[in-house]
């Protein structure tokens, strides 16, 4: 998929809607678009400042709001009060592990997982048109950097 494609997407979506194409919208998209991980809004905020942006809080949470609607950017919710935010991409349904100590957030996919929602459903004669699993706990690197895991 080319990274190109995605941004131009983004202006075809303005552009429709008779909405401005405003170089801070742009640099908001170029970041959350091509972002690899999952971002909050803050994360967004505070990555562009470090790229030497100066774009509003408010301006941040509205364009990424226009991406969700664009459906170039997926809206997720692990349960951490507050919206976290990453790229469609073509990828199949993958759930998130989130580590409650650093907030670190890791996917996989597993058919298995879809299969047993959609047979337990089913059984009781319901059909399932979505599901959502939220898997919370400590990573890897948070597990091996405590101090009475260390002793082990
Ligand atoms: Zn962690
Ligand atoms: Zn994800």
């Amino acid at each position: 998929m080319a990274d190109a494609d995605v941004g131009e997407r983004f202006r075809a979506f303005l552009r429709d809607r008779n909405l401005p194409v405003t170089s801070q919208r742009l640099a908001i998209a170029e970041l959350l678009l091509h972002a690899p991980g999952h971002l909050s809004a803050d994360d967004v905020a505070a990555q562009l400042v470090e790229k030497g942006h100066t774009i509003g809080l408010a301006t941040v949470y509205r364009t990424i709001d226009l991406l969700v609607a664009s459906g170039l950017v997926l809206e997720r919710d692990f349960g951490e009060g507050f919206r976290r935010f990453e790229p469609a991409r073509d990828m199949p349904h993958h759930y998130h592990l989130t580590c409650t100590v650093c907030g670190a957030v890791s996917e996989f996919h597993d058919d298995r997982i879809e299969e047993i929602i959609r047979a337990s459903a089913l059984a009781r004669g319901f059909v399932a048109a979505r599901h959502r699993l939220l898997i919370g706990g400590t990573c890897r690197d948070c597990r091996s950097s405590s101090p009475d895991r260390r002793t082990l």
